[in-house]
Formats: C-alpha cells, structure tokens, sequence
C-alpha cells in the first residue's frame, strides 16, 4: 500500500484550472477522511506521514462517535479543576507545571472561554458538525464495506453516587433544553438488567440513544486499504520539513523523502500542527492533550454499551475481542512516557462499575497526544495568505466523531464548492 516519495507523480496544474492532485500531510483519521472525500471529488491523492498510517491519536482512542458530546471542554468550573491539578499528579485532568509561554497564552485564552455563553456558543458550533457527521460514517459504512465494529448503541453514562446522578442530570438538563439532545434516565436498580457488566449498588445511568462507536484501528486500516485500491497513495515515514512558496501559493512540500509537488495541500497534522504556523503563515494554536488507554482481552460479563464514568472520567469500550479503558487529559507537551501509576489509574477508576475484572493481561498500553484547540472547535478550511493550502487539525477530544465531515467540508473548499455547512465557526482566521 505505501510508496516511496520518489515515485509520486503529483503534478502542478496551471492557475485558474479544477485541481487534479493534492497532498495531505497526516494520515490520521483526519487526514484518511480528507482523502477519501478529495479522492471522491476526483483529485489524484497523496497521503504522507512522518510516521506510521494512523499510527498517532487515531489508533486506540475509545471509538465513540458521539453527537452527545456538544459541550465543549469550556465550561464553567474547567479552570478551578485545571489549577487544583497543578498539586495533584494524580488528577484525570492535568497541566504540568513547566516554563512555556505558548502554553500559559494557551491557558489564558482557554480560560477567558469558561463561561456558560461561550459554551453555548461553541456547544452550537460542534453540534452542526458532529450532527453531519455521523450522518456521513451511516453513509460511507456501507457504502465501503468498512467492517471496523460499527455500533449504534448509544453512550451510557454511569453514576456511582447519588450526588453524581443529581449533578449529572443538571448536565442532561442543559443538553435538553440547549440542544436537544435527550437522554433516558435507568434508576441503579435498574442498571445490571440494562447492562449485566455493571456492578449493582450504583446509583444509575443516563443512555444517549444517538451515538455510535467503532473499533478505531479497524476503522483505519479497513478505509485507508479501500483507498488504496481507488488509487490513494500512502507514503509513511515520510516527514514534511518545509514548504517551498511562490506568489501566495505553495509550490511543493519538502519531506524527508524529496520535494512533493501537487495543486493543492492540506495539513491534517494533528497535535504537531501548531509547529507549521510560520511556514503557512496564519495561527494555529494547538497544544498536546495527552491521554492513555488499556486495551483487554473480552471479559465475561462483557458490556454491552459503551459507557462514560463521568465521576472518575474514564471511558469503556467494548468490542468483539476485548475491552478498552481510556481517559486523562495531560498538558504535558510532548511526553512519550507511559507511566504504569496512570495506567492503573484507568483499572482502579473502572473497578467500582464493572462486574468483570479489569486488572487482566495488557493487550496494549497506549498514549495519544489530542490536538487542542483553546475554544474547543476544530480548524477547517483555507490558508488565509496560501491560495491553495488548506488546514484540517485541532479536532480536540472528537477527532474519531468529526473526521467524515471535516473530510467533506476540506473536498467542498479545494474544488471551489460551496460547503454544505457554514464553515466560518471553524476558520483558521478566528485566532
Ligand atoms: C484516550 C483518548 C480517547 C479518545 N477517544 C475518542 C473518542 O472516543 N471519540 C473521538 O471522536 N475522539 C476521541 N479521541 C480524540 C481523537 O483520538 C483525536 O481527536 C483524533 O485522533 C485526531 O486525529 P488527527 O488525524 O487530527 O491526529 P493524529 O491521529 O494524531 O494524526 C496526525 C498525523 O500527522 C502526522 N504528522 C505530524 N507532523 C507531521 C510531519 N511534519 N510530517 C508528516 N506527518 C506528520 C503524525 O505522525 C500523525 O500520524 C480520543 C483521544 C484519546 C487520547
């Protein structure tokens, strides 16, 4: 499926003519979304990675597709638990304290959003896209024959407590009233009937009936080999390094491998995007949100939904083969450890919810580095001073749900269409 630079024949098409090839930088799900849907609007494409195909974020994050989640990180309250995780190594959601100004303006300016307005305003903006697509993986799904665990099942959040029920159905309320996203409430008595993984004794659920899930590797590797056979060429451990300009456009992509020439170029990359903001010349404010996951063998009883444990901020997901946990939200920059007290973390957070053990054998230990934006919303479209370079990055903690549409909305852009949603909440000029 991959290739060497050297045998790439992306061309440059004249000014003013339909593009006929374009280079994606990033083969997360991102980036293999953009690609599908450029390859879709008839553009030759190319995929590069300094890496392996997915083998970053995208490779075991939780897999929930999740329209429920149109509250963004925002929130009234988010400061409070960021500063009192500066003392607490152990925190779900932390920021390590070290000199970085670019991280302390990050900080600022995430901060300035914690109000109930602006988590409305960006709750509005993500729910367009989270909407479109899901709507798009119910379509290419099928469409591609993608056998990667797809699931409509919903996303079951479980309280423990009394209080975290009364405080979680404040949270509902909202999504309700706001939003129109409406969940049905299961009394803890009830619980074990709806899924007989859960423990009895705690004190219930809220079930959002309109998520999904998949199993994401499978996910990948399915749609990037369907690619493949239309003709997408994907070439790993192939690293950009620069950008070769002329009269406000690109000209080629320098990598690792040789200068990559192509009509159009689009920087799906991720955490490390904000590395490129000279080069493209525009703002690209992302920072690492690093967070880690467990991956077991299937247990007996299996669960049957995948389910969030807002109280400990973990997340289970279920699949054919095994089971994964995954949370924490570390501002760490780009730390590569694992170490084994957060992994444990994940077991002993699940421990009191499931009836099964989770201290079993590690299929796979795994860290992700999420690519954060400081308002939560992705980065979607074109290069403001680059004609014909576009960004598809910072897509936060939903970069698995939002890849379809971020794809589509990139093909709308690079082949002159008018997108089929308003991109302006997304812009790359907003910073
Ligand atoms: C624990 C955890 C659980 C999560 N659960 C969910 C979930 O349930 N649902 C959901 O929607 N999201 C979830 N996410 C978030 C989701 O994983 C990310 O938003 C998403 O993977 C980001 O995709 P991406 O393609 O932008 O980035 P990545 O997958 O990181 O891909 C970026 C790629 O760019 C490449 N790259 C970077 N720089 C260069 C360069 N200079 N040259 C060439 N290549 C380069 C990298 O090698 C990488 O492969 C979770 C994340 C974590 C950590």
């Amino acid at each position: 499926m991959t290739s060497s630079a050297a045998s790439q024949s992306v061309t440059h098409s004249t000014d003013g003519k339909q593009p006929e090839t374009a280079i994606v930088v990033g083969t997360g799900i991102v980036g293999i979304a953009c690609a599908h849907y450029l390859s879709q609007a008839g553009l030759r494409v190319t995929v590069i990675d300094q890496g392996k195909i997915a083998g970053a974020c995208s490779h075991a994050n939780c897999g929930y597709v999740c329209p429920s989640h149109v509250l963004p990180l925002t929130e009234p309250g988010a400061i409070g638990m960021a500063l009192r995780s500066l003392l607490n190594p152990r925190a779900p959601f932390r920021v390590k304290p070290r000199f970085s100004p670019t991280l302390w303006n990050w900080m600022w300016q995430f901060a300035r959003r914690c109000n109930h307005r602006q988590m409305l305003t960006a709750g509005t903006a993500l729910q367009a896209i989270l909407d479109a697509s899901i709507d798009e993986y119910r379509k290419l799904i099928p469409e591609l024959s993608l056998d990667c665990e797809w699931e409509e099942n919903g996303l079951l959040y479980v309280l423990q407590t009394e209080r975290g029920m009364e405080h979680f159905a404040e949270t509902d309320r909202l999504l309700t009233e706001h939003f129109g996203v409406s969940a049905t409430r299961i009394d803890g008595d009830g619980l074990p009937d709806f899924d007989p993984a859960l423990k009895p004794g705690l004190a219930g659920a809220f079930h959002y009936p309109g998520d999904a899930s998949v199993r994401p590797d499978r996910l990948n590797s399915q749609w990037t080999a369907r690619l493949a056979e239309r003709g997408v060429q994907f070439v790993e451990d192939c690293e950009l390094t620069g950008v070769r300009k002329s009269s406000g456009d690109i000209t080629a992509l320098q990598t690792s491998q040789g200068d990559m020439k192509a009509d159009r170029f689009v920087l799906a990359t991720g955490a490390w995007s904000s590395h490129w903001s000279a080069a493209f010349e525009c703002r690209l404010p992302v920072q690492p949100g690093k967070g880690y996951s467990v991956t077991m063998p299937r247990v007996e009883p299996s669960p049957r939904y995948p389910m969030l444990l807002p109280e400990h901020k973990v997340g289970v997901s279920p699949f054919a083969n095994g089971f994964r946990l995954g949370s924490m939200m570390e501002f760490s920059g780009f730390d590569t450890t694992i170490p084994e007290h957060r992994i444990q973390q994940l077991r002993d957070s699940a421990r009191p919810y499931l009836a099964a053990p989770v201290d079993g054998p590690a299929e796979e230990t795994w860290y992700g580095w999420r690519p954060m934006t400081w308002d939560s919303l992705p980065i979607i479209g074109r290069l403001p001073k680059l004609a014909n370079a576009f960004v598809a990055a910072g897509h936060n903690m939903l970069g698995l749900s939002l890849a379809p549409v971020t794809g589509r909305l990139i093909a709308e852009l690079v082949t002159g269409q008018t997108p089929h949603l308003d991109v302006a909440p997304y812009s790359v000029g907003r910073f």
